[in-house]
């Protein structure tokens, strides 16, 4: 699709040609199962001070925790239980909090205990980090470049130097080269995104040959920078909509047939009845349920009103089901 093409299915008036390519191409390509991963969000401790995040640092009001290695086994345990296949590690970036040595020790036992596979999302660390982890064990790593456009991105990233490359393409180009299997992806309407943008984001994703795409909202948090930080003009700046999200995500399905694409949290954050439903039908593959323990799960508040928040990791699971229970064509699967 050209760059045109892109623009103008953004701006469609009725979206649902764009949802059926998309939900056709990933039945087509992907098969009718979805892909479930256990998301286990391991410490709420972050260096980095991104203005949209409530993980970052300058954020007084962030109860910060860190999974200990028995609580992170015991996630793993529960994804075999339910035969998830996967578990994703997330959190905020810390090399003291965090030492890499002490995450390829997990991987290892989760790998030797479980059986599971793992995907981390560590944010930026080294390539000496990567590669350990790496050979530790981990296969896939989660890194969202939230934007392509460099001024916008060192604009939400204090202390990126709009002149050099963008660090987290970088990051991906060196995580590929490692042999993971990589994700990137973007928010959809942060403050100061245009249209155009958005549509080189898109591009973006092809570019990569990403294995894995992740996009969601942008969420305003109160206590962020950004949360004060005006918009465009309506007919330039992209929308923080579901609707805007699904429309990207389905353009996503129809330039990368063969990713994985997960139908994420902070869009069944911004439409809880519906949101988890609408990206599994517009070329969405993958669901992350999450297995964080639940006395932890407030503390990971990246953006107010994050869903699975004080829902207990059982009755997750059976909302879950019930859900998908409703699109009966689509049949659970271990990853
Ligand atoms: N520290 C790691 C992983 C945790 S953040 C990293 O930064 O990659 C994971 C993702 O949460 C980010 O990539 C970002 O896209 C998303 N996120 C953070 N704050 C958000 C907000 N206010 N609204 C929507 N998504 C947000
Ligand atoms: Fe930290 Fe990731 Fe949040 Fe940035 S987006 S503040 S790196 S948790």
């Amino acid at each position: 699709m050209t760059h045109t093409q892109i623009l103008e299915a953004l701006h469609a008036e009725d979206p649902t040609p764009l949802y059926q390519q998309a939900d056709n191409l990933r039945r087509e390509h992907m098969g009718d199962g979805i892909k479930l991963r256990g998301l286990v969000e391991l410490s709420s401790v972050c260096v980095r001070n991104c203005t949209y995040c409530g993980l970052r640092v300058g954020n007084p009001h962030v109860v910060r925790y860190t999974l200990t290695t028995e609580e992170l086994i015991t996630c793993a345990q529960q994804a075999q239980a339910l035969h998830l296949g996967t578990v994703v590690l997330q959190a905020g970036e810390s090399t003291s909090n965090i030492p890499a040595s002490w995450i390829a020790e997990v991987i290892r036992r989760i790998r030797g205990e479980t059986g599971q596979r793992i995907t981390l999302s560590l944010g930026e660390r080294s390539p000496d980090e990567f590669a350990l982890w790496r050979e530790a064990g981990a296969e896939r790593y989660l890194l969202r470049f939230e934007t392509s456009n460099l001024p916008l991105f060192a604009s939400i990233h204090p202390g990126v130097d709009p002149h050099k490359e963008h660090p987290r393409l970088q990051r991906l180009r060196i995580l590929k080269s490692l042999g993971y299997e990589v994700g990137g992806g973007v928010m959809i309407g942060i403050p100061g995104q245009s249209y155009d943008m958005l549509v080189e984001d898109i591009l973006t994703f092809n570019r990569l040959h990403l294995d894995m795409i992740g996009l969601g909202p942008y969420i305003p948090h109160p206590d962020t920078p950004l949360y004060h930080v005006p918009n465009l003009p309506e007919a330039k700046q992209v929308p923080a909509t579901a609707d805007m999200a699904c429309r990207t995500l389905a353009l996503a399905r129809i330039l990368n047939p063969h990713a994985n694409i997960p139908s994420t949290t902070a869009l069944s954050s911004i439409d809880p009845l519906s949101g988890r439903r609408k990206g599994l039908t517009c070329g969405a593959n993958v669901f992350m349920p999450n297995l964080t323990p639940t006395q932890y799960r407030k503390a990971y508040a990246l953006y107010p009103g994050k869903i699975c928040v004080n829902i207990p990791d059982a009755d997750d699971m059976t909302h879950l089901l019930a859900d998908f229970s409703h699109l009966n064509r689509f049949h659970l699967h271990d990853a």
